[in-house]
């Protein structure tokens, strides 16, 4: 399975802002974005940057497909879908990523950050609805129950750690972090999203 292996704090020097894409270290004083809040590269300090309509769509949709993980094609194809169905295309988009299993499972507290979310996701430790279900880009439907197998103490301890860090749950999920389970209750609204998107400089991207 194809997968961006770029440095992820470079990801979010790039794009000038958190992406809270490593779990506990994005909450220290250690974030790279603390402490160097400048583009990566030999030239990022000194570079007086550039702005035109086409590079804030661009870093925009960068950014956004950066914040949940994605490679560009399987972001185009999200787009797509979202074209394709009625309403609103930057909320249908959004909220189809915000549907992936892996963005639930960072989202009710069972993961880090969606990338921790992804492995545990694809090593088999969650099941929804009681079936095992492997695909981080599996798509949520509103009453499924997902729960996390943790038989073993160390994915436990993995499991209890991200919830220690996680703000918290979104209105349409309900988490019970005892019990490792969770609920979509329905779909999310645009208001439910608190990704740092401006959806409609996407689309214009795209609409080119
Ligand atoms: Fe981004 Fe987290 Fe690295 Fe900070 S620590 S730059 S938020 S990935």
């Amino acid at each position: 399975m194809a997968r961006d292996t770029s440095p992820q704090c470079k990801q979010c020097r790039r794009e000038g802002g958190k992406l809270f894409l490593k779990g506990e270290r994005c909450h220290t004083d250690k974030c790279a974005v603390d402490r160097r809040a400048y583009p990566p590269g030999e030239h990022g300090r000194g570079r007086r940057r550039k702005s035109s309509e086409y590079l804030l769509q661009l870093r925009e949709k960068q950014k956004t497909r950066r914040y949940y993980g994605l490679l560009e094609k399987q972001f185009r194809n999200y787009y797509h879908t979202a074209h394709r169905q009625p309403g609103i295309t930057g909320e249908n988009l959004l909220r189809l990523l915000e549907l992936r299993l892996d963005n639930v499972v960072y989202r009710l507290g069972f993961g880090a950050s969606r990338r921790q979310a992804r492995q545990l996701i694809l090593h088999g430790h969650f099941l929804v609805d009681g079936r095992r279900v492997n695909i981080p880009s599996y798509r949520v439907q509103p009453d499924q129950i997902i729960s996390a197998v943790a038989t073993k103490e160390g994915l436990k301890a993995v499991i209890e750690e991200a919830t220690d860090l996680t703000a918290a749950v979104p209105a349409w999920l309900q988490a019970d972090h005892d019990n490792l389970t969770g609920k979509v209750l329905r779909l999310p609204e645009r208001a439910d999203i608190d990704a740092p998107v401006q959806e409609q400089l996407i689309i214009e991207l795209y609409s080119k």
